[in-house]
């Protein structure tokens, strides 16, 4: 519980500390948001149509749509364009069949249509033939203005067939040679258009227009965008195979029959689509008809998402953005934006595939214009605080020089006077002068007294030494079994004062290279140590013994022993126990510090283990050959 309150505490500070990075991201997106930007919107459109089609999610759902192409190979074989007398045969054929649609998407000129051809007696008899059919229109790219609907008229004597607008859009906007069919005219000033009248044929959904969905209001047009199918997607045969009876009849009964030219002779035959807006892979002009037809009769036009959630999407990954630029490492911060930006498009496409439209080029653009924005930021602020850091750092380096180099001034002009009074009071002793008891024990006092004093100042003093220049080794092959020797004869006194047996257990040994003034200042802090921190009348072993490669000795005492929290603290220079603190026992805090150095220096080790109120042992591991 504590925990939970503890993380949900350290998340609400970090909130607070983002309050101003969320106040920049909410103005960042409020400035993006503002800005239309129509162009990267359909071209990510377009790329994601086409990820769509690669990835075969946009195949028809009910396909009620047959191509008829009067291709190269039509015209090899009628040398030529088929004539209308050929037409009308293919109208009659195509009368057995119960096609419900017939659409032609010929081009017309002065009325005329041009790719058929045929004398005027042809084309009264196609005009007859036309004539028995209700459901036969022919498409033009001309809009059917109010009062002027027999502008579209063919001229006679083709006058009375069904001449439709069903015009393709041309978006110049992204690339104005390449004029790209997006979208669907649903109605022009009122007048549903032939698309959504045939459509509703096989949707009766759609005869209500309120129904279609992705459906807008553009400047007297109702208008949605085409959802694309892959192409090459629906069933397409040639003029002749109809002529022949080589179409399967399910391909021509209740279907839709768009006849076209696919002869890869006119660009006029072929429009551009987010799939492609560059020869060879236009599609044709009969296709595109499909693919507004189908899109009717599925009812799956892509439905833009309300623009509010367009800016909810855009300040959610603004924040993201700001937070990364100042916050995170620049490694992380890119994979997670990069991460952000291809899970954002994968989204986008799979909505796309569901025909939901979701405004791709402000969330996307936001990650780029706020990282680039707030990184020099970041950059700047760092900056300043590494500039501010290093000046601390000088400073600091300057007071530690001053520190080191007064601390080593104050010892070393310390220890003549303390040397003439201890001079002196040998003196005193040693001379035969009649004391009284009290004036002995003073000057004994006295004379201990500067002995710390003297033994303070020079661990200072060596301190001082490592921390400036480093102490160099002056190694001799020493015995270190005689070197204990005299260190615990030495401290025989002490140890006697407090009544602890100072026993050793010494193997023999080879001698070991060893600078002896170092190791004999160590094992005498050790063994000094003991007997400081054991209670009277206790015990302190001196053990030594030889392993594998190594001289190793062991200084163990009965004493108040170290906390295990303060262990790993008790070599740092100047560190002094808290019981050591509190306690009358007198000492630097140097001794374990000089001692680990020096053994270091040696490549050697020194550990401890040690149990609280039962007492330590010190290890000390020199290797042999060093
Ligand atoms: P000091 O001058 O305080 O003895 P040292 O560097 O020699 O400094 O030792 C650091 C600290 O380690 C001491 O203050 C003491 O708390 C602890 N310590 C060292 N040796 C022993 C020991 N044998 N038993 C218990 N504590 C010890």
């Amino acid at each position: 519980m504590k925990n939970i309150s503890s993380k949900t505490l350290a998340l609400l500070r970090s909130i607070h500390f983002s309050y101003y990075k969320i106040a920049f991201a909410l103005v960042a997106t409020i400035i993006i948001s503002s800005f239309k930007f129509e162009l990267v919107e359909l071209f990510l459109f377009d790329l994601g149509t086409t990820i769509k089609a690669d990835l075969g999610l946009s195949n028809p759902k009910n396909k009620k749509i047959t191509l008829i192409y009067i291709d190269s190979n039509t015209i090899e074989s009628f040398n030529g364009y088929p004539s209308y007398k050929d037409h009308s045969t293919f109208l009659e054929k195509l009368s057995l069949y119960k096609s419900s649609q017939i659409v032609y998407n010929f081009r017309f000129e002065n009325k005329q249509i041009i790719e058929i051809s045929g004398s005027t007696n042809d084309q009264k008899l196609f005009a007859k033939t036309a004539s028995t059919f209700s459901n036969l229109y022919f498409i033009t790219d001309d809009l059917e203005l109010k009062g002027q609907e027999s502008n579209l008229k063919l001229a006679a004597p083709l006058n009375d067939l069904q001449v439709v607008s069903g015009p393709r859009t041309k978006d110049i906007k992204l690339n104005p040679k390449n004029k790209i069919s997006r979208r669907i005219l649903i109605s022009y000033q009122d007048q549903l258009l032939i698309h959504q009248r045939l459509a509703s044929i096989y949707n009766p959904s759609i005869v209500n227009v309120e129904n279609i969905r992705g459906k807008y209001h553009y400047i007297g047009t109702d208008q949605v965008y085409i959802d694309f199918h892959k192409p090459n997607s629906f069933d397409a045969f040639r003029f002749e195979d109809v002529l022949s009876g080589n179409v399967p009849p399910q391909y021509l009964t209740d279907r839709i029959i768009l006849i076209g030219t696919n002869t890869n002779k006119f660009i006029e035959d072929y429009v551009a689509t987010p799939y492609s807006s560059e020869t060879p892979d236009l599609i044709t002009i009969t296709e595109l008809q499909a693919n507004m037809f189908q899109t009717l009769i599925d009812n799956s036009a892509p439905q833009k998402v309300p623009p509010y959630i367009n800016i909810i999407v855009t300040a959610a990954i603004s924040i993201l953005t700001v937070y990364v630029a100042l916050s995170m490492t620049p490694s992380k911060g890119i994979m997670l934006l990069v991460s952000t930006f291809l899970g954002y498009s994968f989204l986008a496409v799979i909505l796309l595939y569901f025909n939901i439209w979701i405004g791709m080029a402000h969330p996307l653009l936001t990650i780029f214009l706020c990282y680039y924005f707030f990184i020099p930021y970041r950059l700047i602020i760092e900056n300043r605080r590494s500039w501010e850091y290093l000046q601390k750092n000088k400073l600091l380096q300057q007071v530690e020089e001053l520190k080191s180099n007064f601390i080593s001034m104050m010892s070393h002009d310390l220890k003549t006077p303390i040397a003439r009074i201890q001079g002196m009071t040998e003196v005193i002793l040693k001379d035969n002068i009649s004391l009284s008891s009290n004036q002995r024990e003073a000057v004994d006092t006295i004379k201990s007294s500067s002995d710390d004093l003297l033994r303070f100042i020079n661990s200072i003093l060596q301190y001082g030494r490592i921390e400036s220049q480093g102490i160099e080794l002056n190694r001799q092959s020493k015995d270190i079994n005689k070197i204990l020797q005299e260190i615990v004869k030495k401290h025989d006194f002490l140890a006697k004062v407090k009544r602890i047996k100072l026993t050793t257990d010494l193997e023999p040994m080879f001698p070991v290279s060893v600078d002896s003034e170092l190791v004999r200042q160590v094992f005498s802090n050790l063994i000094e140590n003991a007997i400081k921190y054991s209670p009277e009348e206790s015990t302190v072993t001196i053990k030594s013994y030889e392993s594998a490669d190594k001289v190793i000795i062991e200084i163990q005492d009965q004493g108040v022993g170290i906390p295990p929290e303060e262990i790993s603290n008790i070599f740092m220079k100047f560190y002094r126990s808290q019981n050591a603190k509190t306690s009358t026992i007198k000492g630097t805090g140097l001794g374990l510090y000089l001692a680990q150095y020096f053994i270091q220096l040696h490549k050697g080790e020194i550990t401890v283990t040690s149990e609280v109120q039962k007492g330590s042992v010190f290890r000390v591991e020199l290797p042999i050959n060093s």
